[in-house]
């Protein structure tokens, strides 16, 4: 029989995405159903969700596949920026929810303060469940913010609600609906497996598992708001919610679930050190036989440079003369010189994680070999004045474009010669992931999963053709600039820097080894 799993995020793309958790939310459904998972994604009912449900009821049918694809600063991550792209729903601020579909699966006269009632649709082809909040998330700006990128103030109380929602879900309250697993992904959803087994709804809870997809963020608040979680007082404690004197949603979920997964085997080593733990090394060191890595895969239907309807030439590993024209269209939307010299690209938020600080002062020696930088992110104002000055200072050699731009991103990918990805810590990273699948080569910092997922060019690896990309130790100035090196060498030798392309383009990193290891997960759990 298909097991059934409750998918708990705060963002699935395509409907809403603020980086490589929406990805992989998203991705998860189509990942799993072929090892007799069934995955039900269940979000919150953000205006853009709400309008693509609306929309499709419109059109008789569910599946939908508009983008609300954006980024920000922080927040899981960000905020959503980009004025226009999302719009609250209009009501009339009574706090009662409407909506133009048909009856509501459940309502909850009070959820934790306000009103709420449940939704269903779907999403690329699975099934949806949407938490109908609009007094948590009718709002115009991103998913953890206000239209300037600051964070909501009872953003605790919005994803207490969603995981106390949601525990009412998988555990069986609502409309005779039982889940055999939660699975909760981050601490919006942390307090979700806390709910499941401080405060069940029925007496068998389900199993759960709690991702990590970045543990730089953990909802820590403090201990005054645990009176408004309606959580019994006994939660309140070293093994429950407690954290450091307040309340912490992901410590909560990481005490709370039966496993944890984080997203690469050796991010999933790192976080057991207070370099990498940010608090919760001891916590996840104590529950460390619970703790596995399982790696992202890409979504092939949504990444695949044969069939990606944004670039203007799609090509294979056979056919990698054909990036030339791709290369053309990244040159001119970045304003770059026309040339034959490598482009390296940048997709990121510009955030000191992702080492864009180092970057920036790179830049210099980067084009001093020759070389170009096409950049595409936003985050940190003062690392978004250093690029704006970088492309000032180098006309024609640095191009910058400040925002989120999903065709560009693909563009990019499908047109540079390489990706610089110097991140301080990386639990997965998709887009070295997205540069090997398009032939980009990856230039990574050796770190959590781009230590996973890039093989070094190093002489060895080269002389067996197995390398895909490089790799540098500490993200320092030098060792990115040696880098740099090493991959201008490299290009300089077509043949050569081909070979590292199409090793890339070979290797497998499908959803299939990775969907296959989450299902054992689930099993496993379910007969323990
Ligand atoms: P993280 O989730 O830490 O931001 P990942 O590498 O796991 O990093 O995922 C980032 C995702 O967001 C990728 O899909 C990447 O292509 C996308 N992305 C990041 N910044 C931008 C941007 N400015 N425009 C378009 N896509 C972006």
């Amino acid at each position: 029989m298909a097991i059934s799993v409750l998918s708990v995020a705060s963002e699935a793309y395509p409907l809403v995405k603020t980086g490589g958790l929406g990805d992989v939310v998203g991705a998860l459904p189509a990942a799993l159903a072929p090892y007799g998972v069934e995955v039900t994604t269940f979000l919150p009912g953000y205006p853009r969700v709400l309008a693509a449900l609306e929309a499709d009821a419109a059109h008789g049918k569910r599946a939908r596949t508009r983008a609300w694809a954006n980024a920000g600063a922080q927040g899981h991550k960000g905020d959503e920026r980009g004025p226009g792209l999302l719009r609250a729903r209009e009501h009339d601020g009574s706090g009662e929810v409407s909506h133009g579909l048909g009856a509501p699966l459940h309502r909850w006269p009070d959820l934790l303060g306000a009103p709420a009632q449940l939704l269903e649709g779907e999403i690329a082809g699975h099934r949806l469940l949407v938490l109908d909040a609009p007094g948590y998330f009718a709002r115009e700006g991103g998913p953890y913010g206000d239209p300037a990128g600051r964070d909501w103030d009872d953003n605790w109380r919005r994803f207490a609600a969603f995981a106390r929602a949601a525990a009412d879900v998988a555990g069986g309250a609502v409309g005779g609906e039982r889940y055999d697993v939660l699975h909760a992904h981050d601490w919006q959803s942390g307090l979700a497996p806390a709910y499941l087994r401080f405060a069940p709804p029925a007496p068998e809870a389900p199993r759960t598992v709690m991702t990590i997809h970045n543990i730089a963020f953990q909802g820590r608040y403090d201990a005054s708001i645990f009176a408004s979680l309606a959580l019994p007082a006994l939660a309140f404690a070293v093994d429950g919610v407690e954290y450091y004197g307040g309340v912490g949603y992901l410590k909560a979920g990481l005490e709370s679930a039966d496993a944890i997964t984080t997203v690469s085997p050796t991010y999933a080593r790192e976080i057991l050190s207070p370099d990498f733990g940010m608090g919760l090394e001891g916590l996840i060191r104590t529950r460390q036989r619970r703790v596995s890595g399982i790696v992202n895969g890409i979504d092939t239907a949504v990444w695949s440079p044969s069939a990606d309807p944004s670039l203007p030439a799609r090509y294979d590993a056979a056919t990698l003369d054909r990036r030339a024209a791709n290369k053309r269209a990244v040159e001119k939307a970045f304003a770059l010189d026309v040339g034959d010299g490598p482009i390296f690209c940048v997709v990121s938020r510009l955030t000191w994680q992702k080492g864009m600080d180092v970057l920036a002062d790179a830049i210099p020696a980067l084009v001093e070999r020759g070389a170009r930088l096409a950049l595409l992110g936003s985050g940190d104002a003062w690392l978004e004045q250093a690029f704006r000055d970088a492309a000032e200072r180098f006309p024609g050699q640095v191009g910058v474009r400040l925002g989120y731009d999903e065709a560009l991103s693909h563009l990019l990918q499908a047109g540079s010669d390489a990706i610089l990805i110097p991140s301080r810590f990386e639990p997965c990273g998709l887009t070295q992931l997205y540069g090997l699948a398009y032939g980009c080569v990856p230039v990574v910092a050796r770190t959590g999963g781009l230590a996973d997922t890039v093989i070094h060019a190093n002489a060895a690896a080269l002389a067996a053709g197995v390398a895909t990309g490089i790799q540098f130790d500490t993200v320092t100035y030098e060792s990115l600039v040696g880098a740099i090196a090493l991959a201008t060498d490299l290009f300089a030798d077509a043949e050569r820097w081909e070979q590292i392309q199409r090793a890339g383009m070979a290797a497998d990193f499908s959803w299939a080894t990775s969907g296959r290891r989450y299902a054992s997960l689930y099993r496993e759990l379910l007969a323990a």
